[in-house]
Parts: structure tokens; C-alpha cells; sequence
């Protein structure tokens, strides 16, 4: 089989806001980068584009980036990698000043950024917008403008499948080119991958559904050391009813802004139950578990969430803010439904929003491979612990991309282009072609919608042994039984997205397996990793769960934290 072969001295797979800030970093070194993107660039479903509220980075007295370190960890539950954590935010000062000269529209008072407190933080600390506009676009149009001021080459639609390792050293990736509809290979002295989240593995997801993980599972599939897999961050306050608006997260820009009030179908303001003293001013963690327990128990909306209500607040405060957002399509969606916040409550509930769990790293972004750096969301380095502090992850994403792309350019000016196998090309490139060659057989979109369902069922905020180990056993029958008998039912070649569908399937199955087994394996509640039958955390598991893939199996072995900058302060 013959294949197109590109080379770049740095790869970055994905062209989310981790991906375009390591690249631009990458060029500023002079070397010769090239983005391979899933879609179109910066028009496509990237987490960054949606992303609304702000970053948060100390730039003033009283606070300080020790202060915002001390919060990240408590928020964490004292999981994180204090190191990871102090590298990334001490560069906060820094991205939030690039953005700004790039031109990302950041409110100020004066000369100094307006900064909005956010929950779980000491200090109001979040750099935000003007109220009501949300950042994303100013993200993506400023991002792009740097990307073609740099002359960055970018390889738009196309899905990068698997790594090309060889001696341990990675030495690019194979893909298809969706507008072909044929495999490429790009070379590279470096290679980062900045793929996102996975949360398109789930049902219900604030995110755009192609996040399938495909970074993760190819990193895994690779051989690459994996961490922290059970912790998924659940939004709470992610739209839920009426469907028109459904996984919308406006209503957490409401939460922050509004300080609205959440109540249960028998109309008690519940979280004053589970947290008498800061009732709804609590982490997403703590609101998301609180909501999943009253509906588990009887107790939810009727669509399976809570309410979340502004009756509280005098009409003309609710009007300032509605005259603030004007425009803001989201209250669009609530007119046509036929709602209205000064009188209506509106149903939210918890969506898959955030991955944390990803690949090893270390404080230079280097994977456990030579040659493979990992940033944003699917480089993991237990930066988060168990739970992200909110809007840390803008921060940490654009400081990634700085850290991982000087080391990528420094690695590239120094290092030869590493030696691919070209058989392990060959075997790859049929992989990506057999959905096609099956005659007939299941749709890839049923498998899909079966693993969203069992993920979304056993491995979602709160789970037990038995689930878990239900979900494993199914996907394990998926595996067996439905990937050798899918086909598409399309078998042109160009932008089929029934083949796309298939090729994600794998991903997705990858990625359920090691949430599920990591899941397992953690006997604790810890952070966003609520188990019902191990309801209370365990100082003896203040340590990560390191998966790699060894032979058709799984390696899984634990890590402890280095409490290099603070101790855990109780028994947690
Ligand atoms: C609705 C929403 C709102 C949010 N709001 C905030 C906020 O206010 N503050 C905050 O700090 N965080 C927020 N977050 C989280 C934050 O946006 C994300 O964590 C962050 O954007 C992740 O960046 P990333 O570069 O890792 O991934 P992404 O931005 O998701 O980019 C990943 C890119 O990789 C591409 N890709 C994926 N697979 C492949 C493949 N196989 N081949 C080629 N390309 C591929 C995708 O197309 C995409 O362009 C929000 C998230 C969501 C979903």
C-alpha cells in the first residue's frame, strides 16, 4: 500500500487552545511546525471555543500564585502534582498578557484586569470578559490571527489514528485525510498531542460529542504510561430542560453571576442539607454529587436534574443583568421554550464537562516516550488531583502549550528524525480501511450510542463496584462481538462520516475501559470520584493509578504524591 509521507521538525495533533499555543510557541523557536486538525481550524468543536467564564491566574496583592497553588491543591484533595501545579500557574501572569496583546477582549478597570470571584477560590482571581460575553471566540479569533501571522502550516480534516513508535521514541502519527478519503503519514522530531477530552464518550455533555478521546486511546494504544483515569468532571450546572438549550452551560455563568438558589422536586433548597453554611456557593464537585444523590434517591426534577431558581432576587436586579447579556443566544433558547428567569426556575444537571485523567507527563510536558509531549487536557500529570479548581484549566492549557512547545523546538533543533516502521504503516493503514471492506454488518453510531449508555450508566459522578465491573464485562462483549461485525453503510471514501464514526468507536472503547478499571481500582470517594460503596476517602490512597498497555492487557500500578510544597492539612 502507498502512502503520502510529510515531515515537520514539531507535530501537533490538535488544533484546540493547548495545541495553537504550543505551536505558536514551537515557531517562535524557528523550527517548522505543523497542526493536524480533526476539523476546520478554530471553526471546529474544540472545549475552548465554548469555553465561557474567564481563567484564573494571581496577578495582584493580596494574591499570589503561592495562594492559587494552596487552592488548587485543597480543591484537588491534595492528589495533585505540586510540581505540575507551581510550573503551570507561575506562568499565568504571562499567558493572561499574551491573550491580551493578541487581543482577547479582557475586562479592566482602569490598567488592572477586573478579576470575578469564583467558588472553591480565595480571592476573586477569574479574568473575564465584559458581563454576558463569553471568551471562546475571542480565544479562537485571537489564536488564529497568530497562526497565520507565523505561517504555521495546518492539515485541516484530518483524524489522526495511531503513533508511529519505534525504539520507544515516537516518531509521528497515521491518519486519514477526510476530504481524500485516503491514510498519510506525518513524520516529526516531535511530536505533541493536544487532542482534548473525551467527553463525547458520554450521553450527556456540555462538550462537542467528537471529543471521543481519541489522543488518549491512541497514546494508550502506543504503550504509553496513562493516570488518574476515574477522575471525569461532571458540570453541574449544565442545561437540562427544556431540550432546546440541552447542555448548555450558561446557567453556570447564571450560578457565578447570580448566585441563583437549586431546589429538588419537593421544593427544598437542598444543598443547604449537605452544606448548611455555603449552600450553593460550593464547588461544581460538591453541587454535582449533591444533585446525583437526590435524584438517585427520589428527589430530582422530572428530567432527572434540579431546579435552579432566581426568585430570590428583586426583578430589576435580574433585568440589569439580562440588559448586560443582551444578545446572548442561550436566553434565546429560554424565550422560545417559553421561559423567563424573573419568573421561571430552569432544570440543570450534572454533563461530562472535563477530563482530568490523561498521559503521564512531567514538568516539561515529556510523556513516558521519547519524543511524544502531551498538553491540555490529554496530558494529564495529575495537575488537577481529584478535582480542578474552576477556570484553572485555561490557565493550565495555554501554560502547557508554552512549556510543551519550547521543549518540542528544543528537542527537534537537537535531535535526528526518529525511524518509523514502515510495516507497522502498512498494518495501521488497513485498520483505518476495514470498516470499509466489511460488506455488511452493525452501524458504527449503534456501537457508539451503546457505549455512551454504559459509561453514562456505571462510570458516571458516582459509582460502585458491581456497575463497574458490569461495564466492563459489556464493553468486553463489544469488543468480541460488535467491532468485527460493524461496517458502514456508506463506502464512498470522501468526508464519510460513518467511517469517522467507526474509527471512533475504537477510541472510545479504549478510553470506557480504562476509566472503568481505574474506577475500580480506586476503593475511595475522592474529589469527582464518588463511590457509593467506599463513601469515604482514604488517607492510603493519596496516590495515582497508572495504567500502560502491556500484551493485550493491562498494567496498573500506583504512584504516591510527592507533597513537595504543602502536607494535607486533615485526614483526607
Ligand atoms: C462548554 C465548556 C465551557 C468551558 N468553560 C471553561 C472556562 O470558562 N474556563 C476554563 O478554564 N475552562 C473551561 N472549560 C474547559 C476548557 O475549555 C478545556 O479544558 C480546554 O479548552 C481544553 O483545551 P484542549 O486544547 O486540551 O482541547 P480542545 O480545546 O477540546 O481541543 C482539542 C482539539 O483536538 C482536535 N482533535 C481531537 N481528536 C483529534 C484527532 N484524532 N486528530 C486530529 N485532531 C483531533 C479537536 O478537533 C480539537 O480541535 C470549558 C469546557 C467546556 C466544554
Amino acid at each position: 500500500m502507498s502512502f503520502v509521507e510529510n515531515k515537520a521538525d514539531v507535530l501537533v495533533i490538535g488544533g484546540g487552545i493547548a495545541g495553537i499555543r504550543a505551536a505558536i510557541e514551537a515557531s517562535e523557536s524557528g523550527v517548522d511546525v505543523i497542526i493536524l486538525n480533526k476539523g476546520a481550524i478554530c471553526k471546529d468543536g474544540a472545549a475552548a471555543w465554548m469555553a465561557g467564564n474567564g481563567f484564573q491566574v494571581a496577578l495582584y496583592p493580596p494574591d499570589s500564585i503561592e495562594t492559587h497553588i494552596k487552592d488548587s491543591i485543597k480543591a484537588g484533595w491534595y492528589l495533585n502534582n505540586q510540581t505540575l501545579v507551581k510550573t503551570f500557574l507561575s506562568l499565568g501572569p504571562r499567558v493572561v498578557s499574551d491573550m491580551n496583546k493578541w487581543g482577547v477582549r479582557l475586562a479592566k478597570e482602569d490598567d488592572r484586569f477586573s478579576q470575578l470571584p469564583f467558588p472553591g477560590h480565595s480571592l476573586p482571581r477569574s479574568v473575564c470578559g465584559k458581563p454576558g460575553l463569553f471568551l471562546g471566540p475571542e480565544y479562537k479569533k485571537a489564536l488564529y490571527r497568530q497562526i497565520k501571522r507565523r505561517n504555521i502550516k495546518v492539515k485541516e480534516d484530518f483524524f489522526s489514528t495511531d503513533l508511529l513508535v519505534h525504539n520507544n521514541t515516537v516518531g509521528g502519527v497515521v491518519g486519514l485525510d477526510l476530504r481524500s478519503g485516503s491514510t498519510e503519514v506525518f513524520r516529526a522530531k516531535s511530536t505533541i498531542l493536544a487532542t482534548g477530552g473525551f467527553m463525547g464518550c458520554y450521553n450527556f455533555t456540555t462538550a462537542n460529542p467528537n471529543l471521543t478521546g481519541d489522543g488518549h486511546a491512541m497514546a494508550y494504544r502506543a504503550g504509553t504510561k496513562m493516570m488518574d483515569m476515574e477522575f471525569m468532571q461532571f458540570m453541574p450546572g449544565a442545561h437540562l430542560w427544556p431540550a432546546n438549550a440541552r447542555g448548555d452551560i450558561y446557567p453556570y455563568l447564571l450560578w457565578v453571576n447570580l448566585h441563583p438558589q437549586f431546589y429538588n422536586i419537593l421544593g427544598e433548597r437542598f444543598l443547604e442539607r449537605y452544606y448548611p453554611e455555603k449552600k450553593e456557593w460550593v464547588t461544581r464537585e460538591a453541587a454535582g454529587r449533591a444533585i446525583a444523590t437526590e435524584v438517585r434517591e427520589g428527589r430530582g426534577s422530572p428530567h432527572g436534574g434540579a431546579y435552579m431558581s432566581f426568585h430570590h432576587l428583586p426583578e430589576n436586579l435580574i433585568n440589569h443583568f439580562l440588559e448586560r447579556a443582551a444578545g446572548v443566544h442561550y436566553f434565546e433558547k429560554l424565550r422560545d421554550a417559553g421561559l423567563d428567569i424573573r419568573r421561571d426556575a430552569i432544570e440543570i444537571a450534572p454533563a461530562a464537562h472535563y477530563v482530568q485523567g490523561g498521559c503521564w507527563i512531567n514538568e516539561r510536558c515529556e510523556t513516558s516516550y521519547k519524543g511524544l509531549y502531551a498538553v491540555g487536557e490529554v496530558g494529564s500529570g495529575g495537575k488537577d488531583g481529584a478535582d480542578r479548581l474552576a477556570g484553572n484549566s485555561i490557565t493550565f492549557c495555554l501554560a502547557m502549550g508554552v512549556v510543551g512547545g519550547e521543549e518540542a523546538a528544543r528537542r527537534a533543533k537537537e535531535a535526528p528524525l526518529p525511524e518509523i516502521n514502515k510495516s507497522d504503516v502498512e498494518k495501521l493503514s488497513q485498520q483505518i480501511m476495514s470498516p470499509l471492506k466489511s460488506p455488511k454488518g452493525k452501524r458504527p453510531i449503534e456501537v457508539k450510542r451503546k457505549i455512551r449508555e454504559i459509561l453514562s450508566t456505571y462510570a458516571t459522578l458516582s459509582r460502585d463496584e458491581t456497575g463497574l465491573k458490569t461495564a466492563i464485562e459489556q464493553l468486553k462483549q463489544i469488543r468480541e462481538n460488535d467491532i468485527p461485525a460493524m461496517a458502514t453503510i456508506a463506502k464512498h471514501r470522501t468526508f464519510n462520516l460513518d467511517w469517522l464514526d467507526a474509527l471512533e468507536v475504537n477510541n472510545m472503547l479504549d478510553v470506557g475501559e480504562l476509566v472503568c478499571t481505574s474506577a475500580l481500582t480506586r476503593p475511595e470517594t475522592r474529589g469527582l470520584h464518588e463511590r457509593i460503596d467506599f463513601p469515604k476517602a482514604d488517607p492510603g490512597w493519596l496516590k495515582h493509578i497508572m495504567i500502560s498497555k502491556e500484551g493485550d492487557g493491562m498494567k496498573i500500578s500506583t504512584e504516591p504524591v510527592d507533597f513537595c510544597i504543602i502536607q494535607p492539612d486533615k485526614e483526607v
